[in-house]
């Protein structure tokens, strides 16, 4: 073949053929190794997807939700945004599992998760963070937004006619609202977090303890107007 190309030799038919064979190889080779490895990408990225999502109610889980808000953090930080954080737990839920199952506790909890998709806004953050307790992040709103945003949620679970999964019955949740502090800032995201958490958790605890079915808000966000007898707590 080097005699052909560099003689200016015709060259024979086997030789043309074997070239052929060899570049054609040599392309379906490649051809393989891109598909295998996009493949292997695309399975990556769903199994990423995977680990930071519920299967139940689709909704981020508690890893993929902290995973964003430390980036959500960080940037509200920098541009001093207030963020609101709401912890919500579904009240006596226990006693819906104890009653009518497992099973149908689950479709209870997947239709609470419409309920708060269909109540916050297309910038906030929804995750399902635990076993029956979900939390919901503000961001870039107003200081009162998450009190606001809280307010709508309670009554929307009050409201929602829960009677069509089961006669007789009702759903309603708690809420601890919990606000970032920005003048706090120069910690790192991480801190503020479980610092906003912590306290939105404690507010979540004062509501469980004086009876449930409403919200509570936490020093730091005790800025804002209480609308519908809510109580205001140290955060
Ligand atoms: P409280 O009003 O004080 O929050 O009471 P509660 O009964 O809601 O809270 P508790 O922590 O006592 O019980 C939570 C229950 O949620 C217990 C657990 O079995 C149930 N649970 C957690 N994850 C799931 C789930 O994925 N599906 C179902 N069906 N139940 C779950
Ligand atoms: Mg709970
Ligand atoms: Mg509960």
């Amino acid at each position: 073949i080097e005699d052909a190309i560099l003689g200016g030799r015709l060259m024979h038919i086997d030789e043309v053929t074997g070239i052929a064979m060899h570049g054609a190889f040599l392309f379906l080779g490649a051809w393989i190794a891109s598909r295998l490895s996009s493949e292997f990408r695309t399975k990556v990225v769903k199994l990423e997807d995977h680990a930071k999502r519920d299967p139940l109610t689709q909704l981020p889980n508690r890893r993929g939700y902290m995973e964003k808000m430390r980036e959500e953090i960080a940037r509200a930080e920098r541009f001093a945004w207030p963020i609101s954080i709401l912890v919500i737990d579904l009240d006596h839920f226990k006693m819906i599992n104890d009653e009518h199952g497992h099973a149908f506790g689950d479709a209870v909890l997947a239709q609470s998760a419409q309920i708060l998709r269909d109540s916050v806004g297309p910038v906030d953050h929804l995750a399902r963070v635990g076993g029956e307790e979900f939390a919901v992040s503000a961001v870039a709103a107003d200081p009162q937004h998450g009190a606001e945003l809280a307010s709508r949620i309670v009554r929307r679970f009050r409201q929602h006619p829960w009677h069509e999964m089961k006669p007789g019955l009702k759903v309603t949740c708690s809420i601890g609202v919990a606000a970032l502090d920005t003048s706090r800032a120069g910690s790192s995201p991480d801190a503020s977090l479980s610092r906003m958490l912590d306290d939105a958790d404690r507010a979540l605890d004062e509501v469980k303890e004086s009876g449930r079915n409403t919200y509570a808000l936490a020093e730091s966000a005790a800025g804002a107007p209480a609308t519908d007898g809510s109580q205001r707590v140290a955060g």
